[in-house]
Formats: structure tokens, sequence, C-alpha cells
């Protein structure tokens, strides 16, 4: 992205870059966070308060991705900070079981219901990889089936495909996963269960396990048609395979119970991250109690973890659940709506060929004439469109996900001031998307 094109600078972040680049590939620690698909200076954020973020050069957005979803509840929200600073000062890791773990797998148990046992781990990515590998334990069996534009973290039988990074840089596979492992992974057009049935017709007795996102958001968001994630449940049972729902964007952001609780399919295993984190490296994976008995030490699949069920992780995860009651929800929700509506309302007052769509209070906007049903309708968007929508939004202070492949993610700190900010932006930002060119 050209100079000239996007005028303002960030030269306390663009040191900050250099430094970064030369100790760091890329300069960050997370491809998209490099914003090259957006181009620019990446913002290096020195704090967040509420539903604002400053960077180094000391300008504060809007914050709406909220650290991918993580943050829920807006950033140091002062509750989540005395519960981690009571937890720290207690010490940061005893490598033995303690209290705080069973709290938070105790409040997990207690809100989604198809979660019988879990197991905490400390991010998605061993989530997955951990619940697959059960899969593979108990039904003893070799083969996958994922979802094209589907994101289930780096797990090397999984990027097949993927969603999020793997989609904002178009990979259609990454060296460093063999053949061997991406041959065991069967990947599908999203949304279409005649090619489910197809592949189990295909491969008898052969696929341990279907994983989904519970509701995509890693391609930009993509909720499940009608009746397609208890087409998946079925297909599963009808061929002794396993249904593995990732709920690790949804799962407590999209209700209470996540997306189980507004859609009600009951996954034989789910896995979890980001909002019960709390901010910190905490994650899970969980359900049917006689799978998971199948896990070390109860049974022989391996799994295991240093800092698993980190009692600073676990404190802020627990703090955090226990603040999202329904009230915090229907705040979110609330939220999310009137954003959705100023956006809506201010590209159709440019023109502007878009297709929002939502999954509860996630959001994204593609820049086509939806509706997007899978990877390919959501790669078919104008993404040159976003790219000068997202940095008229970031030169007035409104902080939007660095690829048109994400989800939008808003936090009950967003009040009626950001969202006026937001308000504020949007007409000059949908301005520049009708004007750009590709
Ligand atoms: C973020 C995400 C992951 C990976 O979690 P990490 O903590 O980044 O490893 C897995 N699945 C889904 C659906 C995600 O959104």
């Amino acid at each position: 992205m050209s100079e000239l094109a996007y005028p303002y600078e960030a030269p306390a972040s663009q040191a900050l870059f250099d430094r970064a680049a030369a100790v760091t590939p890329g300069g960050v620690n997370s491809p998209v966070r490099a914003f090259r698909a957006v181009g620019g200076t990446p913002r290096f954020m020195v704090s967040g308060t509420g539903p604002y973020l400053t960077d180094a050069d000391g300008r504060e957005y809007v914050d709406l991705v909220c650290s991918w979803g993580p943050m829920i509840l807006g950033h140091a929200h002062p509750e989540v900070v005395a519960a981690v600073q009571e937890a720290v000062a207690r010490g940061t890791s005893f490598g033995t079981p303690a209290e705080g773990e069973v709290a938070l797998a105790e409040a997990m148990v207690e809100r989604v219901a198809p979660l019988e046992e879990v197991r905490l781990v400390s991010s998605g990515t061993e989530a997955t990889m951990s619940a697959i590998r059960l899969a593979r334990g108990f039904t003893q069996r070799t083969k996958v089936i994922k979802f094209a534009g589907c994101y289930h973290g780096h797990v090397d039988s999984l990027l097949a495909a993927a969603g999020s990074g793997v989609a904002t840089f178009a990979l259609p596979d990454t060296p460093g996963v063999t053949g061997a492992q991406a041959s065991d992974t069967i990947v599908l057009p999203y949304n279409d269960l005649d090619a489910v049935h197809a592949a189990f017709a295909a491969h008898p007795g052969e696929i341990a396990c279907v994983i989904t996102e519970a509701s995509p958001g890693n391609m930009g968001v993509v909720p499940p048609l009608p009746g397609f994630n208890q087409g998946l449940k079925d297909a599963c049972a009808a061929n002794g395979a396993l249904f593995v729902s990732d709920e690790v964007m949804t799962g407590f952001r999209t209700s209470r119970a996540g997306w189980y609780g507004v859609e009600g399919v009951v996954p034989d295993l789910m896995t979890f991250g980001k909002v019960m984190g709390g901010g910190f490296p905490a994650a899970a994976f969980g359900g049917r109690a006689d799978v998971m008995a199948h896990l070390a030490p109860a049974g022989p699949v391996y799994q295991a973890g240093t800092l698993s069920g980190n009692p600073v992780a676990t404190a802020a995860g627990l703090a955090q659940l226990r603040l999202l009651d329904e009230a915090a929800y229907d705040r979110i929700d609330a939220t999310s709506l009137q954003i959705q509506g100023l956006v809506t309302e201010a590209l159709g007052k440019e023109g502007v060929a878009h297709t929002l769509q939502t999954a509860s209070n996630m959001f994204s906007v593609f820049f086509t004439d939806g509706p997007v049903r899978n990877y390919e309708d959501a790669k078919a968007q104008e993404s040159f469109r976003y790219t000068a929508f997202f940095h008229s939004l970031l030169s007035q202070g409104v902080y939007l996900p660095p690829s048109s492949f994400e989800s939008w993610f808003v936090s009950t700190a967003h009040d009626e001031r950001a969202v006026q900010r937001v308000a504020d932006a949007l007409p000059a930002a949908a301005r520049a998307a009708a004007e750009a060119t590709a």
C-alpha cells in the first residue's frame, strides 16, 4: 500500500515494527497482526481501557476486534484485573492441581449442557489438536472431515483450506505439513451436507470425526444454514464418527452457552478458548464423559501441559465468566445491532455492494452481493474496498480487523460515546470504499 494513499503516519509504531522485524519473522507473533492484507504500519498498542486501545503514538481507537473475541467485557475490566492481581500475589504457577481450575471447569460445565467433562489447555490450537487426537483414539480411525474456510488453529492436519490468517494470505496449504497429515484430512465446502454424506460413503469406517466451527467467524461471519449442524451430528452418529464443534470463537460469546445455546445441537466434543481465558492463555476441550474417559490418566490417549489450568489464567477466565450474565449478553447484542445498522446505512447511502452477516453478536461485512454461504463466496468479495474502508476508519480512530476474512467483535464496555465515534467515522469510510479501485 503506497504511503500516498494513506498519508497519516504512525512513527512510534513504525519504529517498533522495524525493531520487531529484526528479531521476529515478519515483525509479529501472529501473521494477521502484520497488516499485510491491508497494507500500512501495524499499530503497536500500549494500553487498553474499556472499548478503547491506545497506540504507541498516543492515538486512541474504538476497538472492534477485542483481541479477536476474548475482551468481551472491554479492556482492563476492574473486576477481572482485581481477580488477576489477587491470583498473581498467591503465586503464578504450581505444577500441581489447584482449586481455580476446578472452579473454571465447573463454571463451564454448568453453562454448556453437552459439556460433561472438560480438560484445560493453553490455546485454542492445543484444544482442537487434542480433541482430534482423542477422537482418533476413541474411534480407532484416522480420517478427519473439515470445511474450507474454517480455522481451527495451526494444527498440522487442520491447516488445509483454513480460514483466518491462512485465508488472508490465500495460502493453499503450508510447507511443513506432511503429505500423510494432509491426506488424512478431507476438506469439504461449508454448508454442503451432500458433500458430507458423499465423503462418509466414500470412506466407510475410516472417518474419526467431523470438526466444524460452531458458527464460522474465520472466513468472515458465515453462519450455518438451518439444519446444517444437526445434519453433521446425524451423519456422524449414523457412521460411528464423532461430531466436534469448535466453539473457540463462539463459546461464551454468542450466548451464555455459546453457539450451542443458540442452536441446541449436541456435539460429542467441543473446543473453547478466547472468552474463557479472560485475556490470558486458557482454552479447553470437553464433551461426552465416556469419550473424555479415554484421556490420560483416566485412559490411554496422552495429553498434558506444564501451564494447563494456570492459576492466573483460570482466575481471569472465571472472573470474566461470572460477570457474563444475561444482561451482559443483551447489552452486547444491542450494541452489535446498533453498529450493524450504522454500517449498512453508511454503505447503503454510498451505493456500495455489500452483505452484512451475523451470528448472534458476531458480524462482518463482505463487499459483495450476498449471500455468503461458504469460503468460495467469501473469496468473491472485493477485498480492495475493505482495505479502503479499513484505513479510513483507522485514520479516524476506529480499529477493525486488518483483514476482510475476520469477524468484528464488541464488548459490554462499548457505550454510547464509543458507538457515536464509529457512527461519525462511517460516512467517510463508506465513501472511501465506494471510490476504491482494484
Ligand atoms: C482462534 C481460534 C482457534 C485457535 O485458537 P488459538 O488460541 O489462537 O490457538 C481455533 N478455532 C477457532 C474457531 C478460533 O477462532
